[in-house]
Formats: C-alpha cells, structure tokens, sequence
C-alpha cells in the first residue's frame, strides 16, 4: 500500500512544523487546516494539517487519527498563525490552537453545563486562614468563586484562570465548592428588547470619514484607517456606516472593543441596526461559544462582535475589521501567543483584502507614527456630536492645598466644586486608579512594609471586609493588629484607594447618594445594567471608581468629575506611564457633560506642569503626540526602535539566575552583528511573583524587523529547562 507524506503542526513552542505519514487513501482527507493526533517526544498531540511533505513516509511516524471532515482553518488563517508564531515567537501550532476556541475544538454541544459554586461560609473561612503551603492556584479560583453568587461555568472558569480539572477537584474533596448541572443559556443581549435603528443622518466630519473608508469597501482597494476622532465624535456611527457596505458587498466584518466595554449596550448599537451579529466574549460556555463560532463560519451570521480573540472570527469572506480604542492594553494578550490584535488585525486584512479601521480619541504612539509615515490614513473628527464643548479642565496643585476630610483626599476647591454641583441636584463622578482602602501597612516602629508573602507586592487594606488583598494572586489575610515583624503596636496605614474615596465623600457630603464601581463592585451579573439605570434615574448622586468608569459607560447626567490624584498613573515605572495617564484623563474627561450642560473636570496632582497633564488639560492629543515623539526618538523607545522582554521564572532562586545567564551570554554572542542590544540579566520589577523568583532581560533593536528576525534565529534558546519557564514577549505593553 502506498504511503504519503504530511506536514504538521503540533501546539509546542518551536517554530517549526514535523511530518508524518500516512496511507495513501487518506490524502483527500488530510487537507491542509485539518487536525490530527499524532504522536509526539512520547506523547500524543493534536497538530493541523499544513500540507503534504518532501519527506520519505517509510521514515515517518503514523498519523494516529483525522479529526476533522472539513478543515477548521483556511490557507490565509494557516499563513496568518505562520506569520504570528514568527512575530511574537511561539510555535505555529501553538498560534494555530489559539484561533479556535475550544469549545469549537472538543465539539461541544449540548445546553446543560457544570457550573461551580463556593461552599459558603467555608470557603469565606478557608481563604481567611489558607495555609501557607497549600496552592496558590486553587486560594485564586475559590477567591474568584466566592465573588460570584450565581456560580461559574466549570470550562469558563478553567480557561480564565488557565488551570486543568485537579485544582477544582481538590476544592471538591475539601468541600469548598460544589459541582451542580444546570441548564444555562448565555442571552446575548441581556435584558435589553432590540428593537431596529436606523443610521442618523451623519455630520459633515463624520460624512468625510464615512466616504474614504466607504470609496475603499466599495470599490475593493482594501486601506488601513486611523479614525482619530475626540469621545462623543460619533466613531461608531462610521463604523456602523462602513458595516453596512461591507454587507452590501456580500462580506463580513469583525469589530473589536475592549473586554471592559463589550456590554450589552454597546452590542445593542450593531445588533439593533444590522441583526446577524455574534458575540465572542471570554465568558460564553464551550457550547455557547462553538455555536456562535458555527454560525459565522457558515455565513449565518457576518457581524463578529469581541475582545481581542475576534480577530479570528471565521467569517469566510472578510470585508472589514475594526478596532475600537485601539490604544488599550487589553488587545495585547499576555501568555503564548503574546500577540496584538491591532497588528494581527493588519496582518489578517492584508491576507483577506479587508479594510482595517483603527478608532481611537488617544491613539498609541505606534499607531500615530504609522498614520504619521502614510502606513494608514489619518481620518480626523476633533468635534462633538451635537456641538458640544470638552469640559473644561482645572489642574489642582496639590502642593499648595490643604486638603479636606478623611485621608486628606480632596483640596478645598474640589469638595467645594462637589458641594455646588450637589446642590443644584447634577452628578458627579470622582476617578481614582486603586482598589482598597489603603494600598500600603507599615510599621512605624521597624519600618516593616506589609508584602505578600508570595509575591513581593505590597498588601493591599480593605476596610470593608477588614481584610489584606494582594492584587496580584489573590492572597488575602487578617489585618494585623500589631507589627508581625516587631510586636509593636503602631501600624500605620496609607496610600488611597477607591474605598477610601467612597468612605470621604459619605463623610464630607453626608446627604449625598454614593456609589462606587470597579472592579470588586461591578463581577456580579448584570452589575453594570442596575448601576447604569440607577444612574440614570438619578438614584445616585456621586459615583466613585476605578477605570471601569471611565470606558464605555455613557451618563449624560454628569457635570463634574474630579480626578483625586492624578499622580498614581504618572508614577509607574514605565516608558509608557505619560501616555496611560493622557489616555485616562482624556477618557475620564470625555464622561463630563454629555447632557445639555456643560461638564467640568478638576485633576487633582503634585505635578500640574507635566506635559501630559497640561495637553490634556487642552485637549490637546496632537500636541502632547509630537512631545512623546521627541522623547521617545531620544530613547530610542517604541515606534523609534523596538522592544523585547525575555523574563525567567522558576520556584529556585539559583537555577533561575543561571538559566538566564545562560541565555543572555547566547544572545549576547550574536547581539551585536545583530544590531541587536541585550540589557540584564536584571530582576523583574516584580521580582518574586506567585511563588516563582522573576529575572528579566530586555533587547532593544533599531527596526522591528531586526528584532523579529533576530528572536525567530534564537527560538531553540528559549526553551524551558531545569523548571524554569522562560517567557518572550516582543513589543510587551507592560514591563512587570
Ligand atoms: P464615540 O464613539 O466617538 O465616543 P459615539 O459614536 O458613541 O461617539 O457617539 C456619541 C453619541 O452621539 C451617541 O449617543 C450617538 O448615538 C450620537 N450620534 C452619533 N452620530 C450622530 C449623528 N450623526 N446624529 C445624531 N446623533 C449622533
Ligand atoms: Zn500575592
């Protein structure tokens, strides 16, 4: 019997593929996107087809089985996972696996799904007194699992948290949680009657913008847009516009918002107008996903709505992909495949014909010198709809005030501006970055500093539930009473955080009506719908958050926001710190005086010259741009040359150091010839990080190209060894 040979990818971080063999009948099936198990160092793999191979099949392992009557992914996706796994160096079977969800993968149908909930009160009791062996990971499921009174779906717990069944199942042996089936059904859209819209007649800017991306749908000569417009310019409406001809033309369209802004309402704008559209977000079940994922990739529906993943959505013919706030954080993925979705987004278009539209009031920096260059067209709305004026904004020098009430958080002219806005019965709405109460316990006798203990990260107070949180893994403990390190009994608490700001405004404005949203407030399902109409009906007077404020939710009753410390953004130890703070105070500003009235932002900081606190004050994007620019071309930062972080970590401190050692002497071997600069081995700034010791190295290039290539030369080098993991992470958007 004859035998062929096939190319394959299987999901292990080298970038390169293996061949099998296999009989000759089987050719027609083991066409290129098709999945198989093969064989793999001992193991058995689920790779994909990528094509037939040179190689002698009678030297080849066997193609175990065929997974797939069609394939999953098409030519242009399979070039697409080639292209990722070379930029952001992982394997391409690795970039492969991660363009199909798994619920796609296992076939998972059915409605009925296993839904996990905390065993209350003992789960409460546990996560007060964990034991300081006992796993990190499951303290982290069972913290999130406490928080969500309707239980979570077991697969989409396991994937958010990235762990495989033993962890739970312990819990369940310990009888802290319990497994229940239940029939679950994600209703896409809420609560919310969809009723149709049609398009508004669009304003001059809009018109513009709308007709130079339309004239390329229209007449197939797919461009990439920067659609730089102030909040409330009406980008969407332009998206919707260039939705429509796209589905004139018989194509699709994916359309990307951060994770934080994917709310019913925003899904409401696209559905209401088109129909057809799929939701794609992380918290759908297996089942609810792979429907979803079926129906575009069968044409029943041609509108993907999504985090960053969308950029994969099947949709056979791709007109048009569009990246709202393509400035966030959110679109770059933290574990293998480290990639962007804005430049996947480039990438996908190029290889579908699509035209890419990126949306932003802040754009990155990135993204601004590509327009600058011509790589995309710059589209410009700096006007409101409607006319309306930015707020004004007033810097508050912190250095000559004195503050007022608990904590000492607000200067005499905010509380005063908050007073006046109260009593003309208007709301207001009060920013603050941080979680908690008090973000930092110290001893004031030894000058202990409150840590966690696994993972160097000061604890975080929170006077609500009178209990330390580390952010960064979960770990939670009893307030101490006393210095655990002295015995001495002055411990003293400081840093602000958003409880605070709540606890001083109910204390200065005691006939106020306040609440507060972030993170903590907002897990519960439906949290944002009953806060948003809450709102609205003017039950609330004041509201206090995180930046969970200051994206997507639109309350046109707010006339007055203050930001209390403008500084905790500014302060972080990152070439990226100026530009998060203008995009936040841009965003935050942009919430104010959506109404009738006109709204005003007070910025409360200990340096109101920072340039990018005074063009922000403006409302100044293009200038505090060109600033940045110099700056970043100074220190040769992103766009002006580019970035990559190799970072160690391992449970032992010593074979960490060495591993990485190791690789930076490599590196640094071929750096140079390279124009390649290798910087480190030093520790992470977050040096000991969930129980595992942090070592880092950064390289820096001129040109992207000459990083990439040099990364995919040293693929091998990477590999993990002597339980050290190493991490490569090109273009990383954040150092920590
Ligand atoms: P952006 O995304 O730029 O912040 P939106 O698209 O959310 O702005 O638009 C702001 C508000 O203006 C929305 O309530 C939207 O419905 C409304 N809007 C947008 N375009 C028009 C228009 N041409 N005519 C009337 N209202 C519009
Ligand atoms: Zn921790």
């Amino acid at each position: 019997m004859t035998r062929i040979a096939v190319d394959v990818a299987v999901p292990i971080p080298l970038h390169r593929s293996f061949s099998y063999s296999a009989p000759a009948e089987d050719a027609e099936r083991l066409r290129p996107g098709v999945r198989v198990r093969v064989p793999f160092a001992g193991r058995r793999l689920v790779g994909f087809v990528l094509g037939p191979s040179d190689l002698d099949p009678s030297t080849l392992k066997d193609v175990e089985g065929i997974l797939d009557a069609a394939p999953l992914l098409g030519a242009r996706e399979l070039e697409l996972g080639r292209r990722i796994a070379r930029r952001w160096v992982c394997g391409i079977g690795e970039a492969l696996a991660a363009m199909i969800p798994a619920g796609v993968k296992k076939g998972a149908g059915g409605r009925a799904v296993v839904v996990v909930h905390a065993v209350r009160p003992a789960a409460d009791e546990a996560l007060a007194d964990w034991p300081a062996r006992a796993s990190v990971k499951q303290r982290e499921l069972l913290r999130a699992l406490v928080e969500e009174p309707e239980g979570v779906p077991r697969q989409v717990l396991e994937r958010s948290h990235r762990v495989s069944a033993s962890p739970l199942e312990t819990l369940r042996r310990k009888g802290l949680v319990r497994f229940d089936r239940e029939r679950r059904e994600e209703d896409l859209f809420g609560a919310l009657e969809i009723r149709p819209t049609k398009a508004p007649p669009l304003n001059p800017d809009q018109a513009r913008a709308a007709q130079a991306i339309g004239a390329s749908i229209d007449e197939d000569r797919p461009g990439n847009f920067l659609l730089f417009g102030v909040t409330g310019s009406g980008k969407t409406e332009v998206y919707l516009d260039a939705i429509g001809r796209t589905l004139a033309r018989g194509r699709g369209a994916v359309v990307m918002v951060p994770e934080i802004s994917l709310t019913p309402q925003t899904v409401e704008r696209f559905e209401s107008r088109f129909g057809g559209v799929a939701v794609l977000h992380s918290h759908l079940t297996d089942a609810d996903r792979a429907r979803q994922w079926h129906e575009l990739a069968s044409g029943a529906r041609r509108i993907a709505i999504g985090p960053r993943s969308a950029v994969f959505a099947p949709i056979p013919d791709l007109g048009l992909v569009i990246l709202d706030e393509e400035h966030e954080t959110s679109f770059k993925q933290q574990n293998a495949p480290r990639y962007h979705a804005r430049d996947v987004a480039l990438m996908r278009g190029e290889l579908s014909g699509a035209t890419v539209v990126l949306g932003s009031a802040t754009p990155s920096l990135e993204t601004w010198e590509l327009a600058r260059r011509g790589r995309l067209q710059l589209l410009r709305m700096p006007e409101r709809i409607g006319g309306g004026d930015l707020p004004a904004v007033t810097r508050i020098d912190m250095r000559s005030q004195r503050p007022t009430g608990p904590g000492g958080l607000f200067s005499p002219l905010l509380s005063s501006m908050i007073r006046r806005n109260l009593d003309r019965g208007e709301q207001a709405l009060l920013f603050l970055n941080r979680r908690g109460f008090r973000t930092s316990i110290r001893c004031r006798s030894c000058g202990y500093t409150k840590v966690c203990r696994d993972c160097d990260v000061a604890m975080t107070w929170y006077r609500s539930r009178d209990h330390l949180l580390c952010h960064h893994c979960g770990r939670s403990e009893r307030t101490p009473d006393r210095c655990p390190e002295c015995g001495h009994g002055d411990i003293h608490f400081s840093g602000i955080g958003t409880e605070l700001v709540e606890h001083a405004t109910r204390t200065l404005f005691p006939d106020a009506r306040v609440a507060r949203i972030d993170s903590e407030t907002m897990r519960a399902r439906g949290a944002h719908e009953r806060l948003f109409a809450a709102v609205k009906a003017r039950e609330i007077d004041i509201l206090v958050g995180t930046q969970m404020i200051a994206k997507g939710l639109d309350f046109p009753g707010i006339t007055l926001i203050g930001v209390v410390a403008a500084d905790t953004s500014l302060c972080i130890p990152d070439f990226r710190a100026a530009e998060r703070t203008f995009q936040l105070m841009t965003q935050v500003a942009g919430r104010a005086g959506r109404g009738e009235h006109a709204g005003r932002v007070f910025v409360q900081t200990y340096s109101p010259d920072h340039y990018a606190l005074e063009t922000a004050a403006r409302h100044d994007y293009e200038a505090y741009a060109a600033i940045e620019l110099d700056h970043r071309r100074g220190a040769a930062y992103p766009p002006f040359g580019a970035l990559a972080r190799v970072v160690a970590q391992g449970p032992d401190e010593g074979k960490t150091d060495e591993t990485l050692a190791e690789i930076a002497r490599a590196l640094r071997a071929d750096g140079p010839a390279a124009g390649v600069s290798v910087l480190g081995p030093a520790p992470a700034p977050i040096a000991y990080l969930k129980r595992l010791h942090r070592r880092h190295l950064v390289l820096r290039t001129e040109s992207e190209d000459a990083l990439v290539d040099f990364l995919a030369a040293h693929h091998d080098t990477f590999r993990n060894r002597r339980g050290v993991q190493i991490l490569v992470d090109c273009d990383p958007v954040a150092m920590l």
